[in-house]
């Protein structure tokens, strides 16, 4: 008998296999049960059209024997079978393996990863078997062959007996070692749980015998005498898949709690999603989806430590359990998986990223999402706001990441707290709801809502009867500055030098009275030169004295959110000192310029600016030079 060698490539893969990492191991027997699932698909649909084949949907199968005696697993097919040939060429070489193809250019360790998500096809016997046997009969053929080898010395395929088409595939287990028990995989539970975690909705039944145990019938004189039971085995067939994916049955099939259930258990999340999708698309891409919105973020979902992703199918099997090229970052809330037939069982994580069908998949999910999301908000008001509490930061980043690029994609779903009825509102419902005379959308910055509220250049902006937004989170002010405008009408902040709100009138009278006043906002400006650009009549203010405004792309509360990032560069904002003209301080201000007490003058800029920065809620840089000047002053 001729030990014939395996091809080069083929003799690389299997090395592969045999120094993958223990935890990667099981996945073996999906491979192995997939491609009896091919086999067998193959056989049925002749079946369909040819009499001779004389089986029905219903006798097709493929069985699993573990045997702990002999340590072997057997997997048996009554598919399509291969051709002594086709032993040979399926078999003997690995022809156009994607992983393969990437592995030649990695290291090892990449390896262990491409083992862990992919398909590595027939191979992968080898991770867990010191030899594999496959006895085989084609379909039409009179004449069964076995293939047999112990790794990467070769193989023999030689004449053998078999009664009916099909394969069966013999693996004799590797001895188990301090660390690694092979021995588990003949173990009637593990493979159960194998099969549901990796198989279960390949669509021929995958069976097995089981061993139950029962009590024997005892007889009326053992139980008057309360003998104990005895117990005696006895084996059930078993189907361990349950060969209907619930993403194939038909929306008309299921009932909500049925997509519930699954949700809760299959990502296991003790809360209810919010809201979830069935998405069947027959058209190109042709894919089955089931896509889930949690209500609660996951507890490390701000971290790095999230991995997003949809479980990814290739006609029932799974090739990957976290797909993140699915979903794009500001939808990584989403759960779910996605089950297409047009993609390979073999394919790398490498080629993944650049398969157009996976491409036109991902472009198709994030519509179906961004269009749920859009139906829940307009639906289900109280949803969507539970929604945005849990992921409304992510749908921030967003707009503002890429460089705004995903900003009209995500405009209408998010919203920010109104100044109206301190609810959350949409910028469609604020837009709609501005009088005529409004030119802009305004907005104010700050830690919380009661912050803002308290703020001075809220004021005039609120005496005028508009709508103010209050950005409280980081990200928001940078979101707001991406968008630039929504619906035609500009963003502005109530801290800008300009709000549009000025009659003309008013606009002389200021002007009037800066120019009567340039000489002490000149001075003004010398006092604090190191802390201000400048410092001006405020055209904003009511009751309050003072404020701080910024001129130039930083604000002030962007300032402080830069400065928080671990950088050693430093942001510095624009700042400009806005002093009431009509309140009292002004007077006494212009006086002291007039009489040319430039000292005093120079104390009460200081005074003033340091009042600014606490109604900012800023830290104030010198507290002890400022309570001196109060003292001194008072
Ligand atoms: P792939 O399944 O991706 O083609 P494999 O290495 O798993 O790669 O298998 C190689 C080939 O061997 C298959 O394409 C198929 O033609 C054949 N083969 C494997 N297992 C079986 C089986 N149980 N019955 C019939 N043919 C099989």
């Amino acid at each position: 008998m001729e030990t014939k060698q395996f091809k080069a490539e083929s003799k690389k893969l299997l090395d592969m296999m045999i120094h993958s990492i223990y935890t990667h191991k099981e996945i073996f027997l999906r491979e192995l049960i997939s491609n009896a699932s091919d086999a067998i698909d193959k056989l049925y649909f002749r079946s369909l059209t040819d009499d001779k084949v004389g089986l029905k949907k219903d006798d097709f199968a493929i069985w699993l024997y573990p045997d702990k005696d002999t340590k072997t697993l057997k997997i048996v097919d009554n598919g399509i079978g291969m051709t002594e040939e086709e032993l040979e060429n399926n078999l003997g070489t690995i022809a156009n393996s994607g992983s393969l193809k990437f592995k030649t250019e990695n290291k090892l360790e990449e390896d262990n990863q491409i083992i862990g998500q992919f398909g590595v096809g027939f191979y992968s016997a080898f991770m867990v078997a010191k030899k594999v046997t496959v006895i085989s009969k084609a379909y039409g053929s009179d004449k069964a062959y076995k293939w047999e080898s112990e790794g990467v010395d070769g193989y023999t395929v030689t004449e053998a007996e078999k009664a009916s088409a099909g394969t069966e595939i013999i693996l004799e287990m590797i001895d188990d070692t301090d660390d690694e028990k092979y021995s588990e995989f003949l173990d009637e539970y593990r493979i159960k749980s194998l099969v549901r975690k990796y198989s279960d909705y390949i669509r021929f039944p995958i069976k097995m015998e089981v061993t139950h145990s029962k009590p024997k019938e005892q007889s009326e004189e053992d139980k008057k005498a309360n003998k104990p039971l005895e117990y005696e085995d006895y084996v059930e067939v078993e189907t361990l898949n349950s060969t209907v994916p619930l993403w194939k049955k038909s929306k008309s099939e299921l009932k909500e709690e049925d997509y519930k259930h699954f949700y809760t258990e299959k990502f296991m999340d003790y809360n209810e999603p919010i809201k979830y999708a069935h998405v069947k698309n027959e058209g190109m891409p042709s894919y089955d989806a089931l896509l889930y919105i949690p209500s609660k973020a996951p507890y490390d979902y701000y971290s790095k430590e999230y991995e997003k992703g949809l479980q990814l199918y290739s006609n029932g099997v799974l090739i990957m359990d976290k797909c993140a090229d699915l979903l794009p970052d500001y939808f990584s809330f989403v759960k779910g998986l996605v089950d297409s037939e047009d993609l390979s069982l073999n394919i790398s994580r490498e080629m993944l990223q650049h398969d157009r069908q996976l491409k036109a998949i991902a472009k198709s999910i994030e519509k179906t999402v961004s269009g749920e999301l859009k139906k829940l908000l307009k639906n289900e008001r109280e949803k969507y706001e539970e929604f945005w509490k849990a992921f409304g930061l992510q749908l921030k980043y967003g707009i503002y990441s890429d460089f705004g690029m995903h900003k009209e994609k995500l405009q209408d779903l998010i919203m920010f707290t109104s100044s109206k009825d301190k609810k959350l509102v949409t910028l469609d419902e604020y837009v709609t709801g501005m009088r005529e005379e409004q030119k802009y959308i305004y907005y104010a910055t700050g830690e919380s809502v009661e912050r803002i509220e308290q703020l001075p250049q809220t004021e005039l902006v609120k005496d005028n009867g508009f709508e103010i937004l209050y950005l409280t989170d980081n990200v928001d002010e940078f979101a707001v500055k991406s968008l630039r405008t929504y619906k035609d009408k500009e963003f502005k902040s109530v801290s800008a030098d300009d709000l549009g709100l000025e009659s003309k009138e008013d606009k002389e009278k200021i002007e009037a009275k800066e120019k009567e006043s340039s000489d002490m906002l000149k001075a003004l400006t010398e006092a604090l030169k190191d802390k201000v650009s400048k410092v001006i009549l405020s055209k904003k203010l009511k009751s309050h004295p003072v404020c701080l405004s910024s001129e130039g792309e930083i604000s002030l509360e962007m300032e402080k959110v830069l400065n928080q990032m671990p950088t050693d560069q430093k942001v510095k904002a624009q700042r400009v000192l806005e002093i009431n003209p009509d309140h009292e301080i002004y007077g006494k201000l212009k006086a002291l310029s007039d009489n040319g007490d430039t000292e005093k003058l120079c104390k009460y800029a200081k005074l003033l600016y340091t009042q600014a920065e606490l109604i900012e809620g800023m830290n104030i840089e010198n507290p002890v030079e400022f309570s001196n000047l109060i003292c001194e002053l008072m």
